[in-house]
C-alpha cells in the first residue's frame, strides 16, 4: 500500500517491488483495432480527429487513453492546475473505443444486488458517486451544448423467468428500500403497456439512469477540453516506462516526457505491464435495427425512450429504444484473454442478437439489424475498481467492471486529484468496495473463469 494524502491506495506489489531496472521499458505489442462497425459513430456527422503527435514533448501530466476514464482525468487535472500541461494520447479516434461501443446507459445505482449488511452502506457510498459523476455530465453537456440525445429516461431492470425476478429483483427490491431510493415494481402487463413486450416476467424501474448517444457524448467530451489540454489521436504508445522521476512513452513518430502519468486504457492496461493480476477481459456484442416505421412503433408501448438491463448480468441482454427510434440490443459476454475474435463468431452473434429482439418483439416479424458491433472492457472478480499507484509517478484505473461511464467518468476525476495531492471525501466512497482483487495467472485463470461462465450461462439460460 502507498498512503496518498490520507487515502491508502493499493499498489500492485510486483511493481514497485520485483521489476528490475533492464525490464522498466515495456514494449506494447498489441493494440485497438477499429472495425469500422460501431453503429452509434456511424449515424454521426463524420468528424475530423485531432493531430497526431509529431514531435518529442516535455509536460507536466500526461494521460494515456482517451475514453470516459482518461478524458475526466485530464479535464479535472486542467481545472486543478490552469497553468500546467496536460497531453493526452490516444490509440485511436475518439468515440470507437469501449467508451463510443456501449449500450448508453450511464446508471446512478449499483448494477449489483447483495444481503450482506455492509452492502446497505457501500451501495449508498457508490450511489453518491454516481450521482456526482452524472452532475458532472450533465454540466458539460449542457454548457458545451452536446448533441448526444441525453434524457433522464430512468431504467427497467428486468427479469425473464419468475426464478431469476425472486432471486434477484426481489433482493434488489429490498436494496432500494435500504437505500432508501424510489421505484416501481412492474408485472408483465403493465411491461407491455409501457414498452411493448410481454417477454419479461417483471422489472423494476428506477428514474435515475440516463440514456444517450455513447459515441456522441465521448467526442463531445474530446471536443471540448480545456485549453491547456492537447488531445493526440491515432498516437498509438509503443514504449513505456512508467518508473523514475520523468516517466516516458515512444509513440511510432515522437516521445513524451512527463512529470506524472494516469494510464487510463481499461482493458489494455496489462499491456502496459499493469493490473494484470487482478483484470478479466470481456468481449459484449451489441446491435441497432432499422429506425422502425411509424407502423411499427404504433405497435410499441407507450413510453418514447427507454432502457432496459437485464436482471441476468452474463446472460440476459441489454435493450433500449433509442431516441432515433430503432431498438438496440447488447447480448454476449465472452471471456477473451486474446482480445481477437473471429468473423464465425461475429456472425454467430449478430444471428443471436437478431434472434433475441424477433423474440420481445414477435409483432414485428420484418424487424432488421442495419448495425452490428462488439467492444472489450475489463472486470475483477470482486467488481470493484483497479485505481491506484502503480510507481512513484504514475497512477492507474481500470475495471470499469461494466458500469464505465458514470464510474469511469468518477474514477478519471477522483484520479486527478489523488495525483495532485487533493483529498476528496468520494475516493473513500468510490473505493467502498475495495479494489480489484488479485485473481491467479493463466492458464489456471482461463480455466477458472470459463468454468464460472459456463456455469452461469447454463443456469439462466432462460434469461437470454
Ligand atoms: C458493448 C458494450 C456495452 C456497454 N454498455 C455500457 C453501458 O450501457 N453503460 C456503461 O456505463 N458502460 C457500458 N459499457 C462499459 C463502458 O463502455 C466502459 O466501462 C467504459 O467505456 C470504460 O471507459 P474507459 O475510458 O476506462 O476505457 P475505454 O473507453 O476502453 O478507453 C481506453 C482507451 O485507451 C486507448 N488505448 C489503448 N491502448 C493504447 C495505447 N497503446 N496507446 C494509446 N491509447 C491506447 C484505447 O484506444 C481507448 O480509447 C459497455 C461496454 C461495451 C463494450
Amino acid at each position: 500500500m502507498v498512503n496518498v494524502g490520507s487515502f491508502l491506495i493499493r499498489v500492485p506489489v510486483h511493481f514497485l517491488l520485483s521489476i528490475e531496472p533492464d525490464t522498466m521499458t515495456v514494449q506494447i505489442t498489441r493494440f485497438p483495432i477499429d472495425d469500422k462497425s460501431n453503429g452509434w459513430s456511424v449515424m454521426l456527422p463524420t468528424r475530423k480527429p485531432t493531430l497526431s503527435l509529431a514531435e518529442d514533448k516535455e509536460v507536466d501530466w500526461l494521460v494515456i487513453g482517451a475514453g470516459y476514464a482518461g478524458l475526466a482525468a485530464a479535464r479535472r487535472l486542467a481545472e486543478l492546475q490552469p497553468q500546467s500541461s496536460v497531453v493526452v494520447l490516444e490509440a485511436g479516434v475518439v468515440g470507437e473505443n469501449a467508451s463510443g461501443r456501449n449500450s448508453g446507459f450511464a446508471i446512478d445505482l449499483p448494477h449489483t444486488s447483495s444481503s450482506v449488511e455492509d452492502w446497505r452502506d457501500q451501495g449508498k457510498r457508490s450511489i453518491r458517486v454516481g450521482r456526482y459523476a452524472i452532475q458532472w455530465l450533465d454540466q458539460l453537456i449542457q454548457q458545451h451544448q452536446i448533441p448526444c440525445d441525453w434524457h433522464a429516461s430512468g431504467r427497467y431492470h428486468a427479469a425473464v423467468t419468475s426464478q431469476v425476478s425472486q432471486q434477484v429483483l426481489r433482493q434488489y427490491e429490498q436494496n432500494l428500500k435500504a437505500w432508501g431510493e424510489s421505484y416501481e415494481w412492474l408485472e408483465v402487463d403493465a411491461l407491455k403497456e409501457r414498452l411493448g413486450t410481454q417477454y419479461y416476467h417483471s422489472a423494476i424501474y428506477t428514474p435515475g439512469t440516463y440514456l444517450m448517444n455513447p459515441a456522441a457524448l465521448v467526442r463531445g467530451l474530446a471536443d471540448h477540453l480545456p485549453e491547456s489540454v492537447q488531445l493526440y489521436e491515432n498516437s498509438a504508445v509503443i514504449e513505456v516506462n512508467l518508473q523514475g522521476t520523468a516517466p516516458y512513452v515512444r509513440t511510432e513518430a515522437a516521445v513524451v516526457r512527463a512529470k506524472k502519468v494516469i494510464l487510463a486504457t481499461n482493458v489494455y492496461s496489462p499491456l502496459f505491464g499493469v493490473y494484470e493480476e487482478c483484470q478479466v477481459p470481456i468481449l459484449l456484442f451489441a446491435s441497432l435495427s432499422k429506425p422502425l416505421t411509424s407502423e411499427q412503433l404504433q405497435q410499441l408501448g407507450s413510453d418514447a425512450m427507454w432502457g432496459v438491463t437485464p436482471a441476468h448480468g452474463v446472460v440476459g441482454s441489454t435493450l433500449r429504444l433509442t431516441a432515433d427510434k430503432r431498438l438496440l440490443i447488447r447480448q454476449g459476454f465472452e471471456y477473451s484473454p486474446s482480445l481477437k475474435t473471429t468473423e464465425a463468431r461475429r456472425q454467430q452473434a449478430r444471428a443471436m442478437n437478431l434472434k433475441l429482439l424477433r423474440q420481445r418483439f414477435p409483432q414485428l416479424p420484418q424487424l432488421e439489424l442495419e448495425h452490428f458491433w462488439m467492444g472489450w472492457l475489463a472486470v475483477s472478480q470482486n467488481h470493484a475498481p483497479a485505481f491506484g499507484q502503480v510507481s512513484p509517478n504514475a497512477f492507474a484505473i481500470s475495471c470499469c467492471n461494466g458500469s464505465g461511464i458514470v464510474r469511469h467518468t468518477a474514477a478519471g476525476s477522483l484520479m486527478a486529484e489523488v495525483a495532485a495531492g487533493m483529498k476528496n471525501p468520494l475516493v473513500d466512497d468510490f473505493l467502498a468496495q475495495g479494489v480489484a482483487k488479485r485473481i491467479p495467472p493463466r492458464p489456471w485463470r482461463d480455466v477458472g473463469v470459463k468454468t464460472h461462465l459456463w456455469w452461469e450461462m447454463w443456469r439462466g439460460q432462460a434469461e437470454q
